[in-house]
């Protein structure tokens, strides 16, 4: 079992060698007894056609697809995966796994204008994806990877709050977890950074404080023990510090892969 960043950048990721920050988990047939590995792609964004690819991975070869949050470089590529699956690759299903109130605004305010109208009329998420509305509470299952959904405000402003929700996977023998785009909020992740054998943390590079991700001067004031066991994502190309010298484990490079087991 592993993980893969297809990319590490930001949603504003425009380098030749990065890409959004999009992770596959792949679980072997020696686990599942399926005639392939089975893979879940973490986020879908809008340059997933160019990371996947990269990896040697087209549509069809996804299962399924979880969702963090309704941003571009993490839904941006559902439409592709959407239309690619459906009239290029057989029509092979791909689950999609996210918060049920994610789901009608990701079709009202991001796909339908793209999806509603191909080969006929009235197309809706369903016609593509097997859709699969999570809650908070009850997480869901990945061929024996549990994972728990754990939300942290990711854009706070008077009018409103864009939560993302993050995963908490447990392996069996290996825990991650995965912040997704957030605030920095130790409050919040605390017990899941305490937990976790491997911790993949949004981190914001760069002279400004977006408040949006959680930036490097911020995470740096974590616990050493925290620190010690954390890979670092979601970065602009910024010059990077010195992360290991600073504790962590350093940063994650594109198409770098964790081993789960
Ligand atoms: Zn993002
Ligand atoms: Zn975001």
């Amino acid at each position: 079992m592993k993980i893969t960043f297809a990319g590490t950048g930001s949603a504003f990721c425009m380098g030749a060698d990065n890409f959004q920050s999009n992770m596959v988990l792949e679980v072997p047939v020696a686990k599942t007894g399926k005639a392939r590995p089975q893979r879940l792609l973490i986020d879908c964004g809008s340059d997933a056609r160019h990371s996947l690819r990269r990896m040697g991975l087209a549509p069809n070869d996804l299962d399924a697809i979880y969702i963090s949050h309704l941003h571009s470089d993490h839904i941006g590529g559902l439409e592709w995966v959407a239309l690619s699956n459906y009239f290029l690759c057989g029509g092979h299903r791909t689950s999609l796994y996210a918060m049920q109130e994610l789901l009608e605004p990701l079709w009202e305010h991001s796909l339908r204008g793209g999806l509603e109208i191909s080969d006929q009329g009235n197309s809706t998420l369903a016609t593509y994806f097997d859709v699969h509305a999570l809650a908070a509470d009850s997480g869901f299952d990945f061929h024996g990877v549990a994972m728990t959904i754990v939300p942290c405000e990711h854009v706070v402003t008077p009018q409103g709050v864009m939560l993302s929700y993050g995963l908490f996977g447990d392996c069996g023998s290996k825990r991650f977890f995965l912040t997704t785009d957030a605030r920095f909020s130790p409050e919040i992740h605390m017990p899941y950074y305490r937990k976790a054998d491997i911790i993949f943390q949004d981190c914001e590079l760069g002279p400004r404080h977006s408040g949006v991700h959680a930036h490097y001067d911020q995470i740096r004031t974590l616990p050493d023990d925290i620190k010690n066991k954390m890979w670092l994502y979601h970065y602009q190309a910024y010059d990077q510090p010195d992360a290991k010298a600073d504790g962590f484990c350093g940063f994650v490079q594109p198409r770098q892969s964790f081993d789960l087991t």
